[in-house]
């Protein structure tokens, strides 16, 4: 049995090519109808067959999250794949149709299972919401496909546009690449490639072939939608050159819109893209910004939905300074009343508006101010204004400008945060607010470089409380948590700036003294040492009156060169303080430690 046996059932393999020149990266095996697992079963193999008459691009094969959450799916296809010969490396599984809460908790190990095979993991755009977003960088998939919708909408919508390019640097980062789907007109394509899309699929971007049964029979491809295409055909063995399968349509030079407001507004974003850090991108902001609308100056101010307070996060200009120590309530001033209207405005003469405030230590000036609410989806970011001195001096095209420019800024500037906010997360302890053992793998060899090159000194401080155990024998794991939350107040507390203050894990802690030399870190250490036994103790801890800690010290470069010989010496001492009754602070001998490096105790 094979797929020609199931009437009405068709299959066809979809071209994703390289947008700029048309060459092939894959193509996608799409069916229309299903009979049940068994016709699924043989979809997927004819697909299989293909992926190795198709070599070298990849094949894109849909699989519903419900079908890979099945025992032993993964493993199935990866037989499968061995049994038609098709290397998994060329494989992209697209997941598509995640359903239920069930399955998106499975989706990781899923993606795992696939990794592990070799296979590569596409994933949708996930609606590009902040939860989509996060649910994406945890899954790292090789390839984020843009719907069609969005596809379509991207030349008549800047929201959308903003939204691709806000992806776009968002994949830079997870190091996956962006497949527009549905690339079905020469406008897509051109506003595609004004964004910077890499790569499409879409009847725009090259034909269907008819993907040949397990026989070599071909099935007939007439799906509604691509009535009007010819079908190419190949067989599965015959030689096969992906460029000659796919009608290329190389953007015309006219479709290329030579107006110049489209053409800055997407150097714009392409320079947006490139950007990643939250406060560099506000300069690049900026700069592109005075390419699109003529400023004499612009600032920008941060919302701070907490405070209620904006923030003067960049400014340029005679006053920048001024403007740059400013910060004023949301709900006052010029800015107050366009960040609540949230829409941009033209003011030609600011001064006389009924909500104008004056910056302090500036004189008054007759100026024209264009405000522009920063907002990227529901979000509201803060305000960008820009100032021209003397009266009337911006257009309404200038507003325009300057409103379109503010969706793509906005939405570069909202994915720079959320990356970092991500990055930050990775390194963060979660009880205690305190950096993890990551943090430490990553940082700690950096500052000992930096020591090293300034030739100055720095000290690991290890700190593990002693009969920690108690505390959760006698208050209850929620006593014992409480605990840790303090004891991290006291290393936060003791840390100075530069230093970073750990939680390796479980009860144990360190803190990493830059420019201090061992003296400097027996005097940190003994005064942790007491501020320990004055960590208040949960009053459900019956008969513990308080907390000790046993402390192990090593410095750089005396006791070790490396983060682990640091850290496993620091270890050494720690364990000879509870050897000799606890509560005490011990410093490392001073011969180095030396560690084979699968000994060390950082993980
Ligand atoms: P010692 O003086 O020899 O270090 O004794 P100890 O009890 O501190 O050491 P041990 O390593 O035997 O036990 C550590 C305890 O720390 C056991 C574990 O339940 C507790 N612990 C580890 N992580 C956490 C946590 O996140 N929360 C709570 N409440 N307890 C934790
Ligand atoms: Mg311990
Ligand atoms: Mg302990």
């Amino acid at each position: 049995m094979d797929l020609s046996d199931f009437d009405g059932v068709r299959a066809a393999l979809h071209p994703v090519a390289r947008l700029l020149d048309g060459s092939v990266l894959g193509y996608q095996a799409i069916r229309e109808g299903s009979v049940g697992a068994e016709l699924d079963l043989i979809f997927v193999r004819a697909a299989l067959t293909c992926s190795v008459a198709i070599r070298p691009p990849i094949l894109f094969l849909n699989l519903p999250v419900s079908a890979l959450v099945e025992r032993g799916a993964v493993q199935s296809l990866q037989e499968l794949a061995a049994d038609e010969d098709a290397p998994t490396h060329r494989i992209a599984i697209e997941i598509s149709e995640p359903g239920s809460a069930a399955d998106a908790a499975g989706l990781g190990t899923i993606v795992a299972d696939l990794r592990s095979c070799g296979f590569r993991v596409a994933t949708h755009d996930g609606g590009a919401s902040q939860a989509g977003m996060l649910g994406i960088a945890e899954l790292r998939p090789d390839f984020i496909k843009l719907g069609p919708r969005l596809t379509s909408e991207l030349h008549t919508s800047h929201p959308r546009r903003a939204l691709v390019v806000s992806l776009l640097s968002f994949a830079t980062h997870l190091n996956a690449q962006i497949v527009a789907e549905g690339v079905d007109t020469h406008d897509d394509l051109a506003t595609l490639l004004d964004l910077g899309i890499q790569f499409g699929q879409g009847a725009h971007v090259g034909e269907p072939l008819a993907m040949p049964s397990l026989q070599g029979d071909l099935v007939a491809v007439d799906f509604g939608l691509l009535s009007s295409l010819t079908v190419d055909s190949f067989t599965p063995d015959g030689p096969v050159h992906p460029n000659q399968l796919v009608t290329r349509h190389p953007p015309a030079a006219s479709t290329v819109k030579q107006a110049s407001l489209p053409h800055a507004l997407s150097s714009a974003a392409l320079a947006l893209q490139a950007e990643h850090d939250p406060q560099r991108i506000l300069a690049v902001i900026a700069e592109q910004l005075s390419l699109v609308v003529p400023v004499d100056d612009l600032s920008i101010y941060e919302a701070g939905p907490d405070t209620e307070q904006f923030v003067a996060a960049f400014a340029t200009g005679p006053q920048a300074e001024q403007i740059m120590a400013d910060s004023f309530s949301m709900s006052v001033g010029l800015n107050g009343w366009a960040f609540a209207l949230g829409t941009p405005q033209n003011l030609g003469n600011a001064g006389a508006h009924p909500a104008a405030t004056t910056i302090p230590n500036t004189p008054f000036e007759h100026e024209s101010l264009l405000l522009i609410p920063l907002v990227a989806g529901d979000h509201k970011l803060g305000m960008l204004n820009c100032r021209r001195m003397g009266l009337n001096r911006f257009t309404d095209e200038d507003l325009e400008a300057a409103s379109l420019f503010g969706h793509t800024a906005a939405a570069a500037w909202h994915n720079a945060q959320l990356y970092e906010e991500l990055a930050r997360r990775a390194m963060t302890d979660g009880l205690t607010g305190l950096f993890n053992s990551r943090w430490l793998r990553e940082a700690g060899e950096r500052e000992i470089a930096d020591c090293r090159r300034r030739g100055a000194p720095l000290s690991i401080v290890l700190v593990d409380l002693d009969h920690f155990k108690r505390i959760n024998d006698t208050g209850g794991h929620a006593a014992g948590d409480e605990v840790l939350q303090r004891v991290a107040d006291e290393l936060r507390r003791t840390s100075r700036a530069g230093d970073g203050a750990v939680r390796l894990g479980g009860e144990e802690f360190v803190l990493v003294l830059r420019d201090a030399d061992a003296a400097g870190a027996v005097r940190v250490a003994t005064d942790l040492r007491a501020a320990m036994t004055k960590v208040p103790i949960p009053p459900a801890c019956l008969g513990i009156e308080r907390i000790t800690a046993s402390v192990g010290i090593a410095s750089f470069p005396e006791h070790g060169s490396t983060l682990a010989d640091l850290v496993r010496a620091a270890d050494v001492a720690m364990y000879g303080a509870k050897r000799e009754g606890r509560d005490r602070v011990k410093l490392a001998l001073d011969e180095p430690v030396t560690v084979p490096r699968s000994g060390s105790a950082v993980a």
